[in-house]
């Protein structure tokens, strides 16, 4: 029985080794060496105890209700209703042509490379520190990317980029604006400057996935004004909706048309714009601004606090819903923290961001628990 059970194992081996060794060799190599993004949900299971304070999530829930429960047909591409709530809610004067919904913001970083950059000749750029899922999509569709690093306070660098421009194939500029991680708004010069340099030959992305936190800074309107802006929008972070995977493409009407041409043929499950579309009255959005001021004064009293803390080193100003932290001796602040149940987000292997963790601003009681934890490390 054992030597049977042996053998079988045995075999189960040599298939799997066969196997990895088969995958190799028919596998496009940027993906045999590609080092997936490293989600927040992926590197710390949750465990209902945990202080989940890595994903930049709205720590306040809501329960939704599903208004239609039969899924037997297929649901409508590109829902109407939810494009007309989304562009009450953004109030802008633009209409249904200049707006697709995506699979979350990530689905429209995506897309736009997808349908812009042709692999291995197009290049896409972004300035680092930021958001990774540019370059990991780009690794992924075999797109080139260039970066040039923001200048110490986490502006464009102009000149380098312009450079870099003016050298290189580049189809797309990725702006995360604030900035994730570091919590900065991106000078709207600059980005004027940019736009009127590149004069419609490449596509500038403003990557908005934070912008209700200081709402009044949008640069929306912009897309009336340049063909060749795109805003990106979600409805995972301040909207309180991660979970649910809504984004949405903001352009001008013949950037969409093309996008959508691209597009899976029915990307928004019926589910998803039943519930955004309730996300998107009036009662919620008073809700989600509600939360965001409840947010911001919680971020206040965490910087104050943690200002007397001398194992911080240094509190970048934050905009958004998180906050970059230098400490001394990151590791241990992160173990330390990690042990008494709260998660935040590491930076440390990012050059610019040595010894920095990311941390969401989650409730009063949760930025409390933080100060308690890191004032009991202080006198151990
Ligand atoms: C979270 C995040 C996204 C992704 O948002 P989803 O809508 O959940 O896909 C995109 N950009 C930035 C900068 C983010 O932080």
């Amino acid at each position: 029985m054992r030597k049977k059970y042996i053998l079988q194992n045995k075999l189960l081996h040599d298939i799997v080794k066969t196997n990895k060794h088969f995958i190799n060799k028919i596998v496009r190599h940027d993906i045999i060496n590609l080092l997936p993004y490293q989600s927040a949900r992926l590197l710390h299971n949750t465990q209902c105890r945990q202080i989940l304070l890595n994903a930049n999530e709205s720590p306040k829930n809501h329960v939704f209700h599903l208004k239609v429960n039969t899924f037997n047909r297929y649901p409508e591409p590109q829902p109407q209703k939810l494009k007309f709530y989304y562009m009450k809610y953004i109030n802008i004067n633009i209409n249904i042509n200049n707006i697709l919904i995506t699979r979350g913001a990530d689905e429209g970083i995506e897309l736009i490379m997808r349908t812009f950059c042709i692999p291995y000749h197009d290049a896409i750029m972004f300035c680092p520190p930021t958001y990774g899922m540019y370059q990991i999509n780009a690794q992924i569709l075999g797109v080139k990317y260039y970066t040039v690093k923001c200048l110490c306070n986490f502006q464009l660098n102009l000149k380098k980029i312009i450079h870099k421009i003016n050298n290189y194939n580049i189809k797309i500029i990725y702006i995360c604006n604030p900035n994730n991680p570091t919590g900065n708004l991106i000078n709207k010069n600059d980005i004027i400057k940019l736009l009127k340099f590149v004069n419609n030959n490449i596509i500038i992305v403003l990557d908005e996935a934070y912008i209700e936190f200081c709402h009044t800074y949008t640069l929306l309107k912009l897309i009336t004004q340049y063909n060749n802006v795109i805003v990106l929008r979600t409805l995972s972070k301040a909207f309180g909706l991660a979970g649910l995977r809504c984004g949405f493409i903001i352009a001008y009407h013949s950037i969409i048309h093309t996008l959508k041409k691209v597009i899976a043929p029915y990307p928004i499950p019926q589910p998803v714009s039943d519930i955004a579309v309730q996300a998107l009255h009036s009662s919620y959005i008073s809700i989600v601004f509600d939360n965001i001021k409840n947010i911001i004064a919680n971020r206040e009293w965490l910087i104050r606090k943690l200002k007397y803390l001398n194992i911080v080193k240094h509190i970048y100003p934050s905009v958004t819903n998180y906050i970059l932290v230098e400490f001394i001796n990151v590791q241990h602040v992160f173990n330390y923290l990690l042990k008494h149940n709260i998660i935040v987000r590491q930076q440390n292997q990012i050059t610019q961001l040595k010894n920095c963790l990311r941390i969401t601003i989650g409730t009063y009681h949760e930025c409390k628990q933080i100060i308690v934890v890191l004032q009991q490390l202080l006198i151990q």
